[in-house]
């Protein structure tokens, strides 16, 4: 037996003198470099006790060293387990604690801080910083290099990625090396991808979106990264100009359109613009295409099934929505209490099942339970509709439904018709204790820069556009939404914010 996932990676490679990523200042390392270093810190794991479906977990800045980490947890056997830096000791030791790693690697300054956790779980406890440098580094670099993968099966554990925290506590997924491997496949053919592209990666390497669609895809096309530790815009124009694809989040977007620099000349050459992780507007969708003559590619996935729709590659891109299911992924949209198929057009909660599909939440069997139909389609919480000629739209997620008086209000329709309104940039829309409706529909909406907006205003624009039931009953301006670092806007924040509006 191989090592599911990286045979794939190895059997696909280029010559091993091929850049597989540069930095910004220049620094430059190969397929053979990948290969070598890898081993060097798989040896060190192994060197650590890490043995078989062990977990590594990692709280480490975006460096090419926490990229090898990951190849070389899986080259060991290894379960990799990388976690959002924003999060505080206190988040990680609830992470660490739940997972019981083998491993935990994290960056100098909080060593002291986890200190105690790792101890708690029997953890050995490593250090790597920005630059890669660090305990477990100087343990790498001292290895020979003489390794041998360890064997591991298709359905054998890859990783595991904590969600977002989007909705509540984050779950743990578990991921298997088919799991990994079979999305990347997909979508190296779908968006054609080839070892000629070079893709401009500013995404984190802690979140599904930068780690495995970003990274694997472009190892088994054999391409290459100009690999940015965040988006920084002075950069990321600097650096399109060598660039192919780019694979981004809305803000990202959203951010290059604020600058005058970014011209139709800047991106004359590229190839691909993606976009995921968050609802992409259909006004940014167009103004961007204006701007560039560039429509951007938008796909959705989730941490729990990697990539399941995507806007075609050849073919119409239409803005507001993400496309057809993925070869090999099937989709449908089902009522979330039934889980019957709703009518075409109808809308209903968005259930997957296919090879991309998780193997369950670590350490939760009963949550797994609930989320799957006994057909095995998995119930992603994402609301949607399809067209008539097949394109899935997502309205939002069955946690945001709002239910006033009885009846549904879709945030993302509203969402829709309030982002059209002159000096809108952008709007959130939520449900809030209401003694009469139970829920009463609020906007929260923030201005365009230099703008003042007037919510009586926005109230009267969608006076005549929106049924009574669906108009907000209270809009709040506010400088800017709430954000998570993958650009997700947080509406439990809102929810709790304003849930005395109507109190
Ligand atoms: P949690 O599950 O912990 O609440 P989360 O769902 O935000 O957090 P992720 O797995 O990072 O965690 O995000 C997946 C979600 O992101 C999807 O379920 C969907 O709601 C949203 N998403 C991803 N791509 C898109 C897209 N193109 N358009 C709209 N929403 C998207
Ligand atoms: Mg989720």
């Amino acid at each position: 037996m191989t090592n599911h996932l990286f045979s794939e990676i190895r059997n696909r490679m280029p010559d091993e003198g091929k850049t597989f990523l540069e930095t910004a200042e220049g620094r430059r390392l190969t397929y053979g470099d990948v290969v070598s270093l890898s081993a060097r810190f798989a040896q060190a794991l192994i060197g650590l006790g890490v043995e078989p479906g062990d977990r590594v977990a990692v709280q480490v800045e975006k460096s090419p060293e926490a990229l090898m980490l990951y190849l070389a947890t899986v080259r060991a056997g290894g379960v990799f387990l990388p976690l959002n830096t924003a999060y505080t000791p206190a988040e990680i030791d609830y992470f660490v604690t739940d997972a019981e790693p083998k491993v935990l690697v994290c960056d100098p300054a909080s060593r002291e801080a986890l200190s105690a956790t790792a101890s708690k779980v029997g953890a050995s406890l490593q250090t790597m910083d920005a630059a890669g440098r660090g305990s477990l580094t100087d343990l790498a670099e001292a290895q020979d290099g003489a390794f041998e993968d360890v064997a591991r099966a298709d359905d054998d554990l890859a990783a595991i990625l904590y969600t977002s925290g989007t909705t509540g506590r984050s779950k743990g997924a578990m991921l298997s090396h088919e799991n990994l491997a079979s999305n990347a496949r997909t979508l190296v053919d779908y968006w054609k991808f080839t070892s000629d592209d070079v893709l401009l990666h500013a995404l984190p390497i802690f979140h599904t979106h930068g780690l495995f669609v970003a990274t694997n895809c472009l190892l088994m096309a054999g391409g290459s990264l100009l690999f940015l530790p965040k988006f920084d815009l002075d950069t990321v124009l600097k650096l399109l100009p060598r660039a192919t694809t780019m694979m981004g989040v809305p803000t990202f977007y959203i951010r290059l359109l604020t600058s005058s620099a970014f011209t139709k000349d800047l991106v004359a050459h590229m190839r691909l613009f993606i976009s995921g992780s968050a609802p992409l507007s259909a006004e940014v969708h167009r103004e961007f295409s204006g701007r560039t003559g560039h429509a951007i590619l938008e796909r959705y996935g989730m941490t729990e099934t990697n990539m399941n729709t995507s806007n075609p590659y050849d073919g119409e891109r239409r803005p507001g929505t993400v496309g057809f299911p993925l070869p090999g992924v099937a989709v449908r949209i089902a009522d979330p209490q039934t889980g019957r198929e709703v009518a075409r057009g109808e809308v209903g909660v968005i259930e997957v099942k296919g090879p991309n599909v998780f193997q369950g939440y670590w350490r939760m069997p009963e949550k797994t339970a609930e989320e799957f139909r006994v057909d095995r389609f998995f119930i992603t919480g994402d609301m949607g509709q399809v067209s008539e000629d097949g394109y899935i739209s997502i309205v939002g997620r069955a946690k945001d439904l709002i239910i006033s008086g009885g009846f549904n209000v879709y945030p993302a329709e509203v969402e829709a018709l309030i982002d059209e309104i002159e000096g809108v940039a952008e709007s959130a829309v939520v449900g809030v204790p209401h003694p009469d409706f139970g829920e009463g529909v609020v906007a929260v909406v923030a201005p365009k820069a230099g703008v003042t907006l007037d919510p009586a205003a926005i109230t009267g624009a969608l006076a005549d556009k929106l049924a009574k039931f669906k108009q907000p009953k209270k809009v709040h301006v506010l400088e800017t939404l709430p954000r998570n670092t993958m650009g997700k806007i947080q509406k439990n924040v809102l929810r709790d914010q304003f849930k005395g509006d109507f109190a």
